[in-house]
C-alpha cells in the first residue's frame, strides 16, 4: 500500500464548472488565479476537454486553443490535463483517424501534458487511436474506464478492463465515476484490487452528486489510490467534485497528507466565492446531495434533463413511468454506462416508449444508429427482438466504427479555405463546422457577453421599464416567475433565463410577426393562428409530441407505403423519424422545414 502523500488533480477549471455551471466559466475568471493555482503543488490541473471546447466556441465565443495557450503561459510548474472522449475527441460523434491524430498532436503542442481518454461504452477499440497518438506525440496516457452499476458490473469486470487498458499502453489508470455512483466500500475494494494486480498509478474521479464523494475519496486513499480529483471548496460539492480543503483536513498529519499551504487554499477559495456569484443564473436551485441518482442509477444531469423534457411535453406527471422504463431500455441496449451520449439516448428513448404508449414504436435517429453499431460495441449483446423491430432488414456493423470513416481534414480544408488560417482553426471547424462559423461571425461583430444576470438591487422600480418578478395565474394555478438574466442573440433568437416557481428555465424568444403596437407605446402580442387542420383521417400524419420539423422526405404526389419515413421532427433535442400510417399518395403537405408543430396538427396528409 502506498504510504506517500496522495496526489491531487484540481478540476476547478474544467469539470467543476462543467458540472455546476453548464461549462460556462470564462477565461477572464481563470487568468487572475492561475498563477496561485500553480503554487499549490497539485499533481495536475484539469483545464480543457470534455465540454469546454464546444462551450468556448458556442457560448463564450472564445477560441479554445487560445484558452489553452493562455493557461499554459501562466501555469509553469503544474501539469495540465484534459478529458478526451476517445474517438469522439471533444465532440459528440466519431471522427476519422486523421482528425484524431492531428487533434492529439496539436493538443500536446499547445500545452496539455496528460490526456484522460475514455469511451462511453467502454469499447476499447474507440480508444486505440487516441492512445497511440498520445504516446506518439509524447503525452501521458491516462486511460479511463467508465464506472457504473448494473447486473454485469462486478469488481472483476473492471479489473479486467483496466488490465486491457494497461496492455494498450496506459501510463495511468483512471476510475471514471462520472455519475457519482461509486460508494466508499466498493471504492476501497476496487482500488485495492487494482493496486494489487496492476503496476500503474491509479487515479480516482468521482462526483459528489449523492453526497458520497468525500467518503469515497478517503476510502480510496486508504486502499492506496495514487491520485484523486477534488475542486476548491467554493466550486465543489453537489454535482461537482469533493472539496479539496475538506479532504486535506481529514488527511492532516497522516502519511497521505498532501501538506498543502492551507492559507493559499483559503485565498483561492475566497476568489472563487466571488466568481461563482457571476454564474448563479446557471446554477440549480437545490445544491444539496441527491441520493436519488443511486436509487435510479442515472446521472444527476440526466435526471434534470428528463424533468425538463417531460415538462416541455406537458407530461411531468409521467416521470415515474419513465424512471421505471429506463432500466428496461438500458437492458435492451446491452447495459451501457450512462454518460454522454448514451445517457441522453437511453433517457429520450425511455420517454418516447412511455409517451407513445408502445415500446420502440418511435425511435430517435440516435437509437437507430446505436443499434446499427455506429457508437461501438455495447458491454453485452443488445436485445435482438428490439434490434429487429428498429432496424427491420437493415444491416448493422460489428467493426470499429471509425474503420468506416474516410479521412476528413483535407475535405474540411477545401470547404473552409482561409477562414481557418491555422491547423488549430481547421480542427475547430472540422469538429464543429456550424458552431465554428457562428463563432467567426460573432467575433467579427464583437459579440462576447452571454449571460447578464440581473441582481435584484440593480433593479430600481422607479426607473426600470418593466417588472422582473410576477405571479401568473393560469387556469386556477399560480406561478411565481422571476427574470434571471438574458443571453446574447443567435440567429435573431434571444434566450432568457427565468425562474418559474424557483426552477430555472431557458426561454428562447423568437420575433413574433403578430406583435401589434397600439396606443401609448403598448404592444399586443397575438398568438399565431394555426394554419394546419386537426387530424381526422387515417392518412393524417402528426407528431406525437411538440417539436420542430427538420426534414421532409416526400413531395406532393409521391407514392408511399405504410412505414416509410416521411418527415423528421426534432423533439427533446433528438431527431425522431415519423412514418406513414397507411399506403397511398402524398395529398398535401402543411409544414415546411423549420416549422414548430403540435401533436394534433396534420403535417402531411396521405390519401
Ligand atoms: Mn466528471
Amino acid at each position: 500500500m502506498s504510504k506517500s502523500p496522495v496526489k491531487i488533480m484540481d478540476t476547478t477549471f474544467r469539470d467543476a464548472h462543467q458540472s455546476l455551471h453548464a461549462t460556462r466559466m470564462k477565461l477572464e475568471d481563470i487568468v487572475p488565479i492561475a498563477e496561485k493555482m500553480d503554487q499549490v503543488g497539485f499533481h495536475s490541473l484539469e483545464v480543457w476537454g470534455g465540454a469546454t471546447f464546444d462551450s468556448c466556441l458556442r457560448f463564450l465565443r472564445e477560441d479554445p486553443w487560445e484558452r489553452l495557450r493562455t493557461i499554459r503561459s501562466l501555469v509553469k510548474n503544474t501539469k495540465l490535463q484534459m478529458l478526451l472522449r476517445g474517438q469522439n475527441l471533444v465532440g459528440y460523434r466519431h471522427y476519422a483517424d486523421d482528425v484524431v491524430e492531428k487533434f492529439v498532436e496539436k493538443t500536446i503542442e499547445n500545452g496539455i501534458d496528460i490526456l484522460r481518454i475514455f469511451d462511453a461504452l467502454n469499447d476499447l477499440r474507440n480508444m486505440e487511436k487516441s492512445i497511440q497518438a498520445t504516446r506518439k506525440y509524447g503525452g501521458t496516457v491516462e486511460a479511463a474506464f467508465c464506472y457504473t452499476i448494473g447486473p454485469i458490473y462486478t469488481i472483476d469486470y473492471f479489473v479486467e478492463l483496466a488490465k486491457k487498458l494497461r496492455d494498450m499502453g496506459a501510463h495511468i489508470i483512471c476510475i471514471k465515476d462520472m455519475a457519482g455512483l461509486l460508494d466508499p466500500y466498493t471504492a476501497y475494494e476496487l482500488v485495492a484490487r487494482l493496486k494489487s494486480e496492476i503496476d500503474l498509478p491509479i487515479h480516482l474521479h468521482t462526483h459528489d452528486t449523492a453526497g458520497l464523494a468525500v467518503a469515497t475519496t478517503i476510502k480510496a486513499i486508504e486502499a492506496g489510490v495514487d491520485i484523486v480529483d477534488t475542486a476548491i471548496s467554493t466550486m465543489a460539492g453537489g454535482t461537482s467534485q469533493p472539496p479539496l480543503e475538506t479532504v486535506c483536513h481529514i488527511l492532516k498529519d497522516t502519511e497521505r497528507d498532501p501538506k498543502f499551504n492551507m492559507e493559499l487554499l483559503d485565498e483561492i477559495a475566497d476568489y472563487f466565492y466571488e466568481v461563482r456569484k457571476k454564474y448563479k443564473a446557471l446554477e440549480s436551485e437545490y445544491l444539496g446531495p441527491d441520493p436519488k441518482v443511486i436509487v435510479y442509477q442515472v446521472p444527476g444531469g440526466m435526471l434534470s434533463n428528463l424533468v425538463n423534457q417531460l415538462r416541455e411535453q406537458n407530461a411531468l406527471h409521467r416521470i415515474k413511468e419513465v424512471m421505471e422504463e429506463i432500466p428496461r431500455v438500458r437492458e435492451d441496449f446491452g447495459f451501457p454506462p450512462l454518460v454522454t451520449p448514451s445517457s441522453q439516448i437511453v433517457g429520450t428513448q425511455a420517454t418516447l416508449n412511455v409517451l407513445t404508449g408502445e415500446r420502440y414504436k418511435m425511435v430517435t435517429t440516435e437509437t437507430k444508429n446505436y443499434f446499427k453499431g455506429l457508437y461501438g460495441k455495447p458491454p453485452v449483446a443488445v436485445n435482438e427482438e428490439v434490434r429487429k423491430k428498429i432496424l427491420g432488414e437493415e444491416e448493422f456493423i460489428t467493426c470499429r466504427p471509425a474503420d468506416l470513416l474516410e479521412p476528413e481534414l483535407e475535405k474540411a480544408k477545401a470547404e473552409i479555405k482561409d477562414k481557418a488560417p491555422t491547423e488549430e482553426d481547421l480542427l475547430s471547424y472540422t469538429l464543429f463546422p456550424k458552431v465554428y462559423l457562428e463563432y467567426l461571425e460573432a467575433k467579427e461583430k464583437g459579440i462576447k457577453e452571454e449571460i447578464v444576470p440581473v441582481k435584484k438591487e440593480e433593479v430600481k422600480p422607479s426607473t426600470s421599464l418593466a417588472p422582473t418578478e410576477f405571479v401568473i395565474n393560469l387556469y386556477g394555478e399560480s406561478y411565481h416567475v422571476k427574470v434571471g438574466g438574458k443571453g446574447h442573440k443567435v440567429d435573431g433568437k434571444r434566450p432568457y433565463f427565468l425562474y418559474v416557481n424557483n426552477q430555472l428555465v431557458e426561454v428562447i424568444v423568437e420575433p413574433l410577426q403578430e406583435i401589434v403596437p397600439s396606443e401609448e407605446g403598448k404592444v399586443e402580442i397575438k398568438p399565431k393562428e394555426s394554419v394546419r387542420p386537426r387530424a381526422s383521417e387515417p392518412g393524417d400524419i402528426t407528431s406525437p409530441m411538440p417539436g420542430t420539423v427538420v426534414k421532409i422526405k416526400v413531395k406532393k404526389g409521391d407514392k408511399i407505403s405504410a412505414g416509410d419515413t416521411v418527415v423528421i421532427v426534432e423533439a427533446m433535442k433528438m431527431e425522431n423519424e415519423i412514418h406513414a400510417p397507411i399506403d397511398g399518395t402524398v395529398d398535401e403537405i402543411f409544414v415546411k422545414e423549420g416549422d414548430m408543430v403540435n401533436p394534433d396538427e396534420v403535417m402531411i396528409r396521405v390519401k
